[in-house]
């Protein structure tokens, strides 16, 4: 895959996880790349680093305009920050619905708001949202998080049309349960986190969790001109789950 030799892209999220191994791909395969993320003080060269707030509008305005600049221009987007939240309804209070919405659905409209006037200048441009099986899925306990998930798939269908004739092409990626450092941070506050894992591995249709990298592979995919006709679609990366229209519960 030659096909990144040359792009210039942004990482959200990019110290950890997803992002992380989004990072190191689009490294390896010839692109230049910038990590955006609240705390980058893991993320070292060939990858450039900045440290913003996707909720602080500023502070992601300052950083992109960094990153164009350093970078030369922008070619691709990768909105992934996210963060999570468990329970029903009478479970999170406004302040979390707030803050969760601020994170996983208005950070990427700032980002995306920072980055379209560079994007526009691009031959090859695309933004790739991180959204997950929980926007489709109907998880139970976590009715904000899916909430967040599913607006992020529906600002991807939107964006798609309205940047379409601009050349700009947006899609998501809709990952099942994958191995990060976030589902460690989860499976430590278990019980027993050796039996949880176990557990969670023997509910998903491979048997398994997905991996980062499996992750970063399809973001890689939508991110890159060989994917240069697909626009406003999402690709789910679940071991089969949406497909086999199963759900972890
Ligand atoms: P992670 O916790 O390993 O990494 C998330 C990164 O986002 C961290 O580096 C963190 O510092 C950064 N971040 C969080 N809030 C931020 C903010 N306000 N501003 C800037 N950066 C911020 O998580 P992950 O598992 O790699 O998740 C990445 C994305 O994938 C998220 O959007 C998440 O919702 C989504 N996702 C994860 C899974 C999963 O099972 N891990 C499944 C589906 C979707």
């Amino acid at each position: 895959m030659s096909d990144f030799e040359g792009l210039k892209a942004l990482v959200t999220g990019g110290a950890s996880g997803i992002g992380r191994a989004t990072a190191d791909l689009l490294v390896a395969r010839g692109a230049q790349v910038a990590v955006l993320d609240l705390d980058p003080s893991s993320v070292e060269k060939p990858l450039l680093a900045y440290r913003a707030d996707v909720t602080d509008d500023t502070s992601v305005r300052e950083a992109v305009a960094a990153a164009a600049a350093d970078l030369g221009g922008l070619d691709v987007v990768v909105n992934n920050a996210g963060i999570g939240a468990q329970g029903t309804v009478e479970d999170n209070t406004d302040d979390e619905w707030h803050r969760v919405l601020d994170v996983n659905l208005v950070g990427m409209v700032r980002v995306a708001r920072a980055a379209l006037p560079h994007l526009r200048e691009s031959a090859h441009a695309a933004i790739v949202n991180t959204s997950s099986i929980a926007a489709t899925a109907g998880l139970p306990q976590r009715a904000l998080y899916s909430a967040t998930k599913g607006a992020v798939y529906s600002l991807t269908l939107a964006m798609a049309a309205d940047h379409v004739r601009e050349g700009i092409r947006v899609n998501c990626v809709n990952p099942g349960t994958a191995d990060t450092p976030w589902i460690g941070r989860l499976l430590s506050k278990a019980a027993d986190p050796a039996a949880e894992r176990a557990a969670l591995e023997a509910r998903q249709p491979t048997g398994r969790l997905v991996s980062a990298d499996e992750v970063a592979g399809a973001i890689a995919y939508l991110a890159s001109p060989l994917s240069g006709a697909t626009t406003g679609t999402s690709l789910a990366v679940d071991g089969g789950m949406q497909g086999l229209r199963l759900r972890p519960v």
